[in-house]
């Protein structure tokens, strides 16, 4: 699968409730806020969040 915003490149990673493929530029949480089922297993999210932690500390 390629990259959802990128189709020229691989989308290594996949949002599952948005069912969207998206390679290592685009890693971002979609909607944070909303409800997410798969949020917990999701490496979207983790990875999205783990940047997110780094840029605050
Ligand atoms: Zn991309």
């Amino acid at each position: 699968m390629k990259c959802y915003y990128h189709p020229d490149r691989e989308g290594v990673f996949k949002c599952f409730k948005y069912e969207r493929h998206l390679c290592s530029d685009c890693i971002r949480c979609q909607n944070t806020k909303a409800y997410c089922k798969y949020r917990d297993g999701c490496a979207v999210y983790l990875l999205w969040d783990e940047e997110n932690n780094k840029r605050i500390i």
